[in-house]
């Protein structure tokens, strides 16, 4: 093992359960939830601590050895994908809420913590979680903060970072930074944890999250549109943010394709026949006492008699509501029905939706006719995901799907990446939404954090810049 120098050092500070070797490091750790080709790393590291955490990270510094960051590993975009040369550190066993502080609304768990575990103490508490995605069960709290990860409640609560007031987190050599802030305001010098956040582990190293807390949810309400086209959407999403300010809780958007190909290939029932151009699902948190249902069509009764809104499912129950999510979270059923999805998650403006996503659908009806390619997404934040069903990672269509839907990105200039972060997938990407200028600062930043380059190099940035 003489090309791994940092191993002498590294096995006398691990036992075999902290340090993994070879065939002792688990499959599970040789990729993420992205397409990118699964590799074992040159050892995996499962710290307990901060402490040890930062031990191995002064070790491998002072190696030069390469680290790549791991969480729950439900990334999208590759980041925590190991290479062959790669040490990967998992936060996997750093596992806890520690503290919800009912005074202050806030919530400090251990980085390697599910989400849904954050959002049951939340609960439990009495409060709201803020931050929530369909990967709840399985993705961490830090790489939520780490990936900055948005979701269905964006609309209502921001994006991770929205909802972040601290943060420890050990930079590359090691040295720990403590900012475990529960204060609202708190206006002291630069923003750290914010810069972390959403910095795909090319910073540091992220051990605790200290988050906000909500008011808890009373009753949800929710309804399923149908709709001629995506402006008539945004005509509903605008009546909606007028009648129930703060309420709404999600506005998702389908597309026709998308909703053909969940009945066709999924088997799903369909809310309405014939299949709308435009298909939004919404959720309202209304009062406890409220009527949802007239509550609802009362806002909404113009936009019927203008025939805007064509038609509506008002879900009377939870069965209902469970079968209107089945259809918006299909998506990941097309496994199971032989295809790989190949998923890019784009902003569009929202002025320019309507014209740019017919535009995606015609340009990728001429590109690649037999391949079927569905957009849905949390369209109120400007945000679709654009998934084209293939035959697997290798199917050479994807690059063909890819380039279809970044010539859309920077002809509507809108972001490569909207929630997923950059990762190793998008990076040839990022000097479509960010200017070279932007590129060079970043690159500022992350020389000086991690001069040597060791956390998750490849990643996000050029490597010199
Ligand atoms: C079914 C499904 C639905 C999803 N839905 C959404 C969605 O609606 N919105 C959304 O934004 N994403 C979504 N995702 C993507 C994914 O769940 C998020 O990106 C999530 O935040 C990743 O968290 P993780 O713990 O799994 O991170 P990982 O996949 O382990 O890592 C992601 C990146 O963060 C870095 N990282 C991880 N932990 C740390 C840490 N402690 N410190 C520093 N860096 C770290 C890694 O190196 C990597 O670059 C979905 C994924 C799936 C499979």
């Amino acid at each position: 093992m003489s090309d791994f120098p940092a191993l002498a050092d590294l096995q006398a500070a691990f036992g075999p359960e902290t340090l993994r070797l070879a065939a002792d490091i688990p499959e599970r750790n040789w990729v993420d939830c992205s397409l990118e080709p699964p590799c074992r790393p040159r050892a995996l590291l499962l710290p307990r601590s901060t402490e040890e955490v930062s031990r191995a990270l002064a070790i491998c510094h002072a190696h030069g050895q390469t680290v790549v960051i791991q969480g729950g590993l439900t990334g999208l975009a590759g980041g925590a994908v190991p290479g062959p040369d790669e040490v990967a550190l998992s936060l996997e066993k750093m596992r806890g809420v520690e503290e919800v502080d009912l005074k202050a609304r806030s919530l400090t768990a251990l980085a390697g913590t599910p989400l849904e575990e954050v959002q049951q103490a939340a609960e439990a508490a009495g409060l709201h979680c803020g931050i929530d995605l369909g990967a709840r069960g399985s993705c961490s709290i830090g790489g939520n903060i780490a990936t900055n990860a948005g979701g269905n409640r964006v609309i209502r609560y921001g994006m991770a970072r929205a909802n972040l007031l601290g943060l420890e987190a050990v930079m590359a050599d090691g040295t720990v930074l403590r900012h475990l802030n529960k204060m609202q305001k708190n206006n002291t010098g630069y923003d750290w944890p914010q810069l972390v956040a959403g910095s795909e582990g090319t910073l540091a190293v992220i051990t605790r999250v200290t988050l906000s807390l909500h008011a808890p949810v009373q009753q949800i309400g929710t309804v399923a549109l149908s709709l001629p086209d995506f402006d008539a959407a945004l005509a509903t999403l605008g009546r909606l943010q007028t009648h129930f300010p703060g309420q709404i809780q999600c506005f998702e958007v389908m597309w026709k394709p998308f909703m053909t190909a969940a009945r066709d290939i999924v088997g799903l029932t369909l809310p309405f026949d014939p299949v709308p151009e435009v298909m939004a699902l919404v959720e309202l948190d209304l009062p406890q006492d409220a009527d949802a249902g007239d509550g609802i069509m009362t806002a909404l009764e113009d936009l019927f008699a203008e025939e805007v809104i064509t038609d509506a499912v008002l879900a009377t129950s939870q069965a209902q509501a469970d079968k209107l999510w089945q259809l918006r979270e299909s998506a990941v059923e097309y496994r199971a029905h032989g295809y790989r999805m190949l998923g890019l998650d784009i902003s569009l403006p929202l002025d320019r939706m309507r014209e740019a996503v017919e535009t995606l659908h015609a340009d990728m009806d001429a590109a690649l006719p037999d391949v079927p390619v569905i957009v849905f997404g949390h369209a109120a934040d400007s945000n679709i995901h654009v998934c084209a069903l293939l035959t697997g990672p290798e199917d050479p269509r994807g690059a063909e799907v890819s380039r279809v839907t970044y010539d859309i990105v920077a002809r509507y200039a809108g972001s490569v990446s909207a929630e997923h972060g950059i990762g190793r997938h998008k990076r040839p990407y990022l000097h479509l939404s960010r200017s070279a200028e932007q590129i060079s600062a970043m690159s500022l930043l992350r020389r000086a954090w991690d001069p040597a380059g060791i956390l998750n190099p490849g990643r996000v940035l050029p490597d010199a810049v």
